[in-house]
């Protein structure tokens, strides 16, 4: 059984340092800041209950999100519970939402050379189209979070932008290669994160990206209930923001 979900990046004082770095070297900037605010809600590696109860969540205020795939975790089961199978991500593409990559093997891209982040992009996305997927999934995210600027610098050619896991409003000058995301859980203190940076954009504009794993109503610690997650997208749809999946929203803000 494959188990990613279990393990851990590295904790040493010296990867804590560089991953502080690696967030401050940009490697693309977003070029412009949108006035008005666009919030995306996204779904990781993913567990079929995001598919479900997560993509419902979304239909029922009209709209549509991004689910970020790691291809060797089709039909798996881990802590999340069940992961997608094919089937979803014809669904999900057939309902507008947006399959984007998340490398082959969940890989720690903080701990692999530019060559092989390169190598799992592309094993990722023969996998998608192997299992029907017709969209170019050119958005990604790091696995836990991970990367390095080498592997931000080998990704910036290759794929439209890639979210990361730390919080913040995108706004000018952030980085398209490491774009920043509220992490949604079971802990409320998320919750409260992600709708405060919700309504800060409202005021000031910006992009706000939402991130979590499965939606159920006893979810894993990476997960949310479904009750929250509807709760969190109604309270954006309120604000007045465009909810937009990934690609849609950058493209948005270029056009802008
Ligand atoms: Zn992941």
């Amino acid at each position: 059984m494959l188990d990613s979900s279990r393990y851990k990046p590295d904790r040493s004082c010296r990867a804590k340092v560089l991953r502080r770095l690696t967030q401050w070297r940009c490697a693309k900037p977003l070029e412009k800041t949108p006035k008005q605010a666009i919030v995306s809600f996204t779904f990781d590696d993913f567990p079929r209950s995001a598919a479900e109860a997560g993509a419902e969540a979304l239909e029922a205020c009209g709209t549509r999100g991004t689910f970020y795939v790691a291809s060797s975790m089709a039909r798996q089961t881990n802590l999340m519970g069940e992961m997608y199978g094919p089937d979803d991500l014809e669904r999900l593409e057939a309902a507008g939402h947006e399959i984007a990559s998340h490398t082959h093997l969940h890989l720690d891209c903080s701990r692999a050379s530019p060559t092989q982040v390169l190598d799992e992009l592309d094993l990722n996305r023969d996998a998608l189209r192997a299992y029907g997927v017709t969209g170019a999934a050119s958005q990604f995210a790091w696995p836990y979070g991970e990367t390095c600027y080498e592997a931000k610098r080998a990704l910036a050619g290759r794929v439209d932008t890639a979210r990361g896991i730390l919080p913040g409003i995108n706004r000018k000058g952030a980085d398209l290669m490491q774009l920043r995301a509220f992490e949604l859980t079971t802990d409320e203190a998320t919750e409260r994160r992600a709708a405060s940076a919700i309504r800060q954009a409202t005021k000031s504009g910006g992009w706000v990206i939402v991130f979590t794993h499965d939606v159920r109503n006893t979810p894993s610690a990476f997960g949310t209930r479904p009750d929250v997650l509807r709760s969190l997208i109604r309270q954006a749809r309120d604000s007045g923001a465009q909810i937009l999946p990934v690609a849609q929203a950058y493209d948005v803000i270029r056009a802008s």
